[in-house]
């Protein structure tokens, strides 16, 4: 009888089975067979990034048909929305971090990780090529490719500088931990150094002038812990130096926050103005040098500048070099960020699906749905709907857009067009006029859908989930395409498209204060709402390991002050 040796293989892990047969009988040719199709039905999933959206589709996938291999240049996730809290000392860095490889270690799938950076996708012959970004101690730093049968691009965005010159030699970013922590040491070496003896007034003013470029939740957030570090802890223990500080916050637009109801900016505005930051809106930085920022005022070529000790740029974010040469290569030419459809698949790629601050979910899909709405509903034809026709369409709404109902049915129909920011369209209690225009506009004000999404943790967070449902689903859904499925399309998805829950956004105002906006217009603002950020902030822990670290944190802060050593 034969012996030989048959080699099963799976693509690029590397991991090989190999089983030795004695002889031919039917039970060893059995079970080789049956590690064959295994291995060769595993499908091969990359995973580019260890960020919010990343971490939770790892979380959330858990079909054995999946071999995964993770790679990102950071061997851990970060919970992004306590950095702010670090760069003061409130929260250490460590508690917000985990360890990636503490989260793989509990899967039950087969997942592996490296830690290199993606820097080139090809797409038509499905690879990706990587660069280990640990330090090998060698010139040549470790090049390697991977094969992949899907690819999930959950790489996030990077700083957006609008090329303004001198920004990204002077200013500090709030995207990493490395960022949060330098800012932590420069923030304490600002006060020791301006608490050191021969200088002038003027000096010790220009060291501690903390400047913020972008009044949005991160530049705002930032200011108002610097306040709290200055009220609670300066004032202790660099009491002579006090007095010097002062805090600017420059906004381009008209108001700082204004993602967030007009309440809420207001209040913010108005408690900056009580703590003495100085909100100057209307002021678009045009260039920053080693020590003056210069500002130009909305609407007029008047620049003025002014002496600075730090400045934190935050004005928005943009796609990353891997991005945009993967978009260049699929001709998505200067978009904002990769464009999917609405199950996260890459517009024009098959097998690739990306989510999270890298992507947004192309939106002309669903805007055309909607000018078909309105045709049908516009019977006479006039281009304009009235408060019947628009009753009539209400149910075909509801059906393609499940969200809208709890406006559509459980409200008069009229409020949708009562709300805050309502359309312009010509409204009455008995009857409405609306254009094209003012119908998708009054849509989008009720749902986030329709307007672009944010780029945010909470999307990331639900896409991952999402992505990973589909991927459990996949293969069942591939044997049993009539199965328990809402929608039946053509191809492989017949899931639901993605649907985002907006759950509500906070932003921390200092002095315990935080302004919460929930779902249905609901603000609440002060010490309450700070109780409720802890809270969720705690749940949204992604192991008890780091729960424990960050809570221990707070009640360390409470008791003891922040940590003023800088490290
Ligand atoms: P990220 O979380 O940024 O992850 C990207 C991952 O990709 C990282 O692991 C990175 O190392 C990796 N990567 C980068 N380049 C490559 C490459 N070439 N190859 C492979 N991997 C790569 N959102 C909220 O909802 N609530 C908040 O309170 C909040 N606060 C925030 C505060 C701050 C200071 C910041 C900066 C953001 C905050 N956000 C908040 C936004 C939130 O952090 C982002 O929307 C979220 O991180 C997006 O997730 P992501 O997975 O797309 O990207
Ligand atoms: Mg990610």
């Amino acid at each position: 009888s034969l012996s030989k040796i048959i080699v099963v293989s799976t693509l690029s892990s590397g991991s090989l089975i190999a089983y030795s047969e004695a002889n031919t009988n039917n039970g060893n040719r059995g079970r080789v067979a049956h590690a064959d199709a295994v291995a060769s039905k595993k499908k091969k999933v990359v995973v580019l990034g260890t960020g919010w959206a990343a971490m939770t589709f790892l979380k959330n996938l858990n079909n054995s048909i999946y071999e995964v291999e993770v790679v990102s240049p950071r061997n851990f996730f970060l919970f992004t929305p306590l950095l702010p809290s670090v760069t003061c000392g409130k929260v250490e860095a460590r508690s917000i971090v985990e360890p990636i490889r503490n989260i793989i270690r509990k899967k039950n799938i087969d997942v592996s990780y490296r830690e290199a950076e993606c820097t080139k996708i090809d797409p038509a012959n499905n690879k990706i090529y990587c660069r280990a970004t640990a330090n090998t101690n060698s010139k040549r730093r470790e090049e390697f490719a991977i094969d992949y049968d899907y690819l999930i691009i959950a790489v996030g965005a990077q700083v957006n500088t609008f090329n303004t010159p001198g920004v990204e030699g002077n200013c500090h970013f709030l995207k990493e931990i490395d960022d949060a922590q330098k800012i932590r040491r420069n923030v304490i070496d600002a006060f020791e150094k301006a608490s050191l003896p021969n200088l002038t007034e003027e000096e010790r003013k220009k060291i501690l002038h903390f400047v913020v470029v972008g009044g949005g939740p991160t530049g705002v957030e930032f200011a108002a812990e610097l306040h709290d570090f200055v009220n609670e802890d300066v004032v202790k223990l660099y009491p002579m130096v006090q007095n010097f500080v002062k805090i600017t916050v420059l906004e381009a637009t008209d108001h700082i926050l204004n993602m967030f109801d007009k309440r809420i900016t207001k209040f913010a505005e108005h408690k900056f103005g009580r703590d003495n930051i100085e909100v100057k809106l209307g002021s678009m930085v045009t260039k920053v040098t080693e020590n003056e920022i210069c500002t130009k005022a909305k609407g007029s070529d008047k620049t003025t500048s002014m002496p600075y000790g730090m400045v934190l740029w935050s004005t928005g974010i943009g796609p990353r070099p891997i991005v945009k040469d993967f978009m260049k290569q699929i001709g998505q030419g200067n978009r904002r960020a990769l464009a999917t459809d609405e199950w996260l698949r890459v517009e024009g790629v098959g097998n690739v699906y990306a989510l999270g601050d890298c992507a947004t979910i192309n939106q002309r899909k669903v805007m055309e749905d909607i000018t078909e709405i309105f045709k049908k509903a516009d019977a006479d034809n006039s281009g304009t709907l009235t408060l019947k026709e628009f009753q009539d369409i209400s149910n075909d709404i509801c059906e393609r857009y499940p969200q809208m109902q709890l406006y559509l049915k459980s409200k008069p129909v009229r409020n949708i067009f009562d709300r805050p920011s309502q359309v312009k369209g010509k409204a009455s209690k008995e009857s409405i006029e609306l254009s094209i225009e003012e119908f998708k506009s009054a849509l989008s004000e009720v749902d986030t859908q329709l307007k672009n999404l944010p780029a945010t943790a909470q999307v990331a967070n639900q896409q991952g989930a999402y992505l990973a449902k589909c991927f459990n689903r996949m293969e069942e859904c591939e044997i049993n395409p009539e199965g328990p499925t809402r929608i039946r399309g053509t191809g492989r998805h017949r899931f639901r498209p993605f649907r985002y829950r907006h759950l509500g956004q906070f932003a921390p105002l200092g002095g315990e204060q935080t302004a919460a906006q929930l779902p249905g217009d609901w603000v609440s603002i002060g010490h309450s709402s700070q109780w409720l950020w802890y809270s969720i902030y705690a749940s949204k822990q992604v192991s008890w390991r780091t729960r424990a670290l960050v809570v221990s944190d707070w009640i360390r802060r409470f008791i003891f002050g922040r940590d003023t050593s800088g490290i």
